[in-house]
């Protein structure tokens, strides 16, 4: 059975179960590269300039971890996903990017996804790529069918369940059916909304373990997919008019709606010498100034960003709307 190695980095986040679908339904087996550790990062960061973004560097290091592992990588150059909505460089470029720096590497899937070329360009790439494992073009329809539908469900299982992507991976992995949300929220338990890419949010070594840190602490954690498509996009419209990145609503977004609704506090997170992240999240940061309702705190990761000075912030910030909240407490007795 052909093995296709996917890099647990990046884009992994927001499409897994729809690549794994896909594959799967061409009967490939798919292997997927372990959690980020110091030595995957270290590997990833000694093939790349010093001034590339830490998520990159990451990514570079698992695909190291999949040499050996697979027949096959699969590594896509997402453009577009939305019309006239472009997606960040380093994406466009990773396929060969990764075939200059990785030489070693396995063969490359790639697939180009650019949705301003039109939708019959998009199901001929999607062909093209599903013609590398069958010549029946209607099992590559099933299979392509199969993912989108993976997709949805993946999405709804998140926003509506409150759930992370790493939770909704092992639910969807374990084929287990989700009861729905039986637990009252408890108004009294305070809640941090992280905003950022995934990749950041759910990379345990990457962000020094920040959402079992925060739940820890007893706080309810709260992330850009445990919102709809919908309550994204309104948020952006409200703040921004018009969005040009295509990840802009895990930022402007989630940022946007969290500070509308008033969440205790908001956690920006961002990668050292990320272009667009800079403007974002910079959009987010004014916006928490003139609506003061929530504490705003942005935090930058990069390779060296030690633990110890991660957790000093974040005291830091608990503290501080810990304060905040017992003040109001004393103005409402
Ligand atoms: S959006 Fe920023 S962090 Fe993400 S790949 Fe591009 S430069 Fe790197």
């Amino acid at each position: 059975m052909i093995k296709v190695g996917i890099p647990r980095a990046l884009l992994y986040y927001q499409y897994y179960p729809m690549w794994q679908t896909f594959f799967e339904g061409l009967g490939a087996a798919v292997v997927v590269s372990p959690p980020t550790t110091q030595a995957i990062l270290s590997s990833g960061s000694s093939r790349v300039v010093a001034d590339t973004c830490l998520p990159v560097k990451a990514f570079c290091g698992h695909v190291l971890a999949l040499v050996g592992e697979c027949d096959y990588i699969f590594i896509p150059a997402v453009r577009s996903v939305k019309r006239k909505i472009y997606n960040c460089s380093k994406f466009l470029g990773l396929p060969d990017m990764t075939k200059a720096v990785i030489p070693e590497s396995p063969p490359i899937l790639d697939i180009d996804i650019d949705i301003n070329k039109g939708k019959r360009e998009f199901y001929q790439a999607i062909y093209r790529l599903g013609r590398r494992f069958t010549w029946n073009p209607l099992r590559v329809r099933k299979a392509a069918i199969a993912a989108g539908q993976a997709h949805l469900k993946y999405r709804q299982l998140m926003s509506s369940q409150g759930l992370t992507p790493p939770q909704a991976i092992e639910i969807m992995s374990s084929k287990t059916e989700v009861e729905p949300e039986t637990l009252p929220p408890n108004p009294t338990q305070a809640n941090i909304a992280l905003v950022g890419h995934p990749y950041l949010l759910y990379d345990e070594h990457i962000n020094h373990r920040l959402i079992h840190r925060l739940e820890q602490a007893h706080y309810k954690v709260l992330t850009p997919e445990m919102l709809t498509t919908e309550q994204l996009e309104l948020a952006i419209t409200r703040m921004v008019g018009r969005p040009y990145w295509t990840y802009e609503e895990e930022v402007v977004g989630a940022g946007g709606h969290y500070l509308e609704r008033g969440v205790d506090g908001v956690i920006g997170i961002m990668a050292f010498g990320c272009g667009p992240d800079s403007l974002m999240m910079n959009m987010v940061q004014r916006q928490a100034a003139r609506l003061r309702t929530s504490s705003f705190m942005s935090l930058t990761l990069e390779e060296h960003t030690a633990e110890a000075g991660v957790v000093t912030r974040l005291e830091a910030f608990l503290d501080m709307i810990h304060r905040r909240k017992r003040r109001q407490a004393e103005v409402c007795v």
